[in-house]
């Protein structure tokens, strides 16, 4: 190994994709500053528009953060206290969160252990006469088992909201993560696979009567201006940050591209490695939003991201508790065990990923791994 200090690696490289960008992105900002409608501005509009179509629903609404988006599409479907929404215990706190903060319950079911998404075949045993909605995850970009989800919430008079902030941009058998159930929510978290600039979030659907709800709940509750028909929340997206997405949508899909390919190429270089690969299924494809693997020994964990660390790799961990086990949720744990979100909560670690990762950056992260493993 080099004898110099190397210098560390980005975890998520947002700077060479704004060079990339760069003369774009400046003129839109520019565009807005001359204009200076920063709330409910054009690009608003034309960013929902060209989301829409991208991901083929008939409403595409952008609003403040991925977390506001998943509580208006609840508020939308008129979730209230003591009801039930059925969930993934292993995924970022907002999901549960949203569903607490309304009053609700989050009922928590276990997740696949090769992919860490919600299994479809534990839902139906959770449902009760309160269970309102399913809100499965698309984690680490990889859609969940939506079709059997949907079936399940179709025999039921289940609404199902997809927690898409990890997946915009990833297909399920030909589909689009987002267009997927009655709402797809996904974030532009600057680090998510498509992002902003700051928080910004979209919510999709094909049913014109929820559109029109989340369009008036995310103002306030306002039907026309200053008449308010119902509670909302101060929710639109900046016409800003629409700006700096609709400059990034320009080179989205070799982005996806390039994140599909990376994710291939990691999955190949650590076949020899005492890592579990988490499992891609045939019929739909990951966009990596987190590369994220197993480690075969969990207590290994602190000294290999220690390790990598020391070698100028970034790692991180996605999600070091199930949400079950959180403080704050602990009175949630449903009466049945949650052995995989569990268990894989001690083993997952997550390694550099995003576009503009080089192929020889991908290779310093796998030799320090071989390093670091020893
Ligand atoms: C990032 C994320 C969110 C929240 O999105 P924000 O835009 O940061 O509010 C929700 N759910 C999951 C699974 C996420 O990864």
């Amino acid at each position: 190994m080099n004898a110099s200090v190397k210098t560390s690696l980005p975890f998520v490289d947002l700077q060479s994709q704004y060079l990339a960008l760069k003369s774009d992105i400046d003129a839109r900002i520019q565009r807005v500053l001359d204009h200076g409608q920063y709330i409910m501005g054009p690009e608003v509009n034309e960013l929902e528009q060209a989301l829409a179509s991208r991901v083929g629903v008939a409403h595409c609404v952008t609003v403040s953060s991925g977390t506001e988006g998943l509580l208006i599409a609840l508020m939308s479907l008129g979730i209230k206290p003591g009801d039930e929404v059925i969930t993934t215990p292993f995924t970022f706190a907002a999901t549960a969160e949203m569903i607490v903060l309304l009053g609700a319950v989050p009922v928590f079911v276990d997740i696949q252990p090769d992919t860490c998404n919600i299994e479809a075949a534990n839902i139906e045993a959770a449902i009760t006469t309160r269970t309102r909605a399913i809100m499965p995850v698309s984690l680490y970009g990889q859609v969940a088992d939506m079709d059997e989800i949907n079936a399940i919430a179709s025999r039921h008079g289940l609404a199902v909201i997809e927690d898409a902030a990890q997946s915009f941009g990833s297909t399920y058998k030909r589909r689009k993560s987002c267009g997927l159930s009655t709402w797809g929510v996904t974030s532009f978290f600057p680090s998510k696979p498509l992002g902003c600039y700051g928080d910004g979030g979209a919510m999709f659907t094909d049913d014109a009567a929820l559109a029109r709800a989340a369009r008036e709940i995310r103002v306030h509750g306002q039907s026309q201006r200053y008449t308010h028909t119902r509670i909302g929340v101060g929710g639109r997206m900046d016409t800003l940050q629409c700006a700096v997405v609709l400059s990034k949508l320009t080179r989205f899909d070799w982005e996806i591209e390039r994140r599909v390919a990376l994710g291939n190429r990691y999955q190949q270089q650590l076949a020899d490695l005492p890592v579990q690969r988490l499992t891609v299924r045939s019929d739909r494809d990951c966009v990596w939003a987190q590369f994220t693997v197993l480690l075969a020994d969990a207590t290994q964990r602190g000294a290999l991201q220690a390790g990598l660390s020391a070698q100028g790799v970034p790692t991180a961990i996605h999600y070091p508790r199930p949400m079950h086990q959180q403080p704050a949720y602990e009175k949630y744990a449903p009466s049945w065990p949650l052995p995989f979100s569990e268990a894989v909560s001690r083993r997952v670690m997550s390694l550099p990923m995003s576009a503009d990762l080089t192929d020889k950056q991908q290779d310093r992260v796998v030799s320090a791994l071989k390093v670091a493993i020893g």
